[in-house]
């Protein structure tokens, strides 16, 4: 079984493999999953491109685009590889307590990834009569926080894809907590 131990372990294997300033980042933006996926770093911004668009070319059901570390976030790149707006996409760090929460068949936890990327907390507690949902934020920085719609693109959340254009609980996203401990 996992340990706390275990789980600081990955924490500190992530800061050690954290992006440098400057550098390029070719990642997935659709579909997105819980953890960024990079699938090439460089600090040459025409290889990193080049890489890109052949990437983009050979899949057809999974989108890819570029980024550079700026500030410690991700931002979109320009035609000269320049910094342009700060990227939907991050290296989002969920806090620790949201693998190791307990088990409750009265209470359905999960972490939700929006189609802009942003993971966030939601547990549905199920009742005889009716049942409630609550959506909080989960990041190292900002967790525990009551939310409504998701702080990283504004959608709509409690409604869900009715009222958001962006699907935001798209069932593809969606990660149980359960399978999560068991990483
Ligand atoms: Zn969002």
């Amino acid at each position: 079984m996992d340990t706390e131990r275990d789980f600081l372990f990955l924490n500190d294997t992530h800061t050690f493999n954290c992006f440098e300033e400057g550098e390029y980042l070719v990642i997935q933006t659709y579909p997105s999953g819980k953890k960024l996926r990079v699938e090439h770093r460089s600090f040459d911004y025409r290889a990193a491109k080049n890489y890109c668009d052949l990437e983009s070319m050979a899949h057809d059901y999974t989108s890819f685009d570029l980024r550079i570390v700026k500030d410690s976030k991700l931002w979109t790149v320009d035609f000269d590889g320049n910094p342009q707006s700060l990227s939907e996409q991050q290296d989002w760090k969920i806090a620790q307590k949201y693998f190791q929460l307990h088990k409750d068949k009265n209470v359905e936890c999960e972490i939700v990834v929006c189609q802009c990327s942003y993971p966030y907390f939601s547990a549905l507690e199920i009742g005889e009569y009716s049942s409630q949902l609550r959506l909080e934020t989960c990041l190292v920085e900002d967790n525990s926080r009551e939310i409504d719609q998701c702080p990283n693109c504004n959608c709509a959340l409690i409604m869900g894809e009715r009222t958001c254009s962006r699907g935001a609980y798209g069932q593809d996203a969606r990660l149980r907590v359960n399978s999560l401990e068991s990483l």
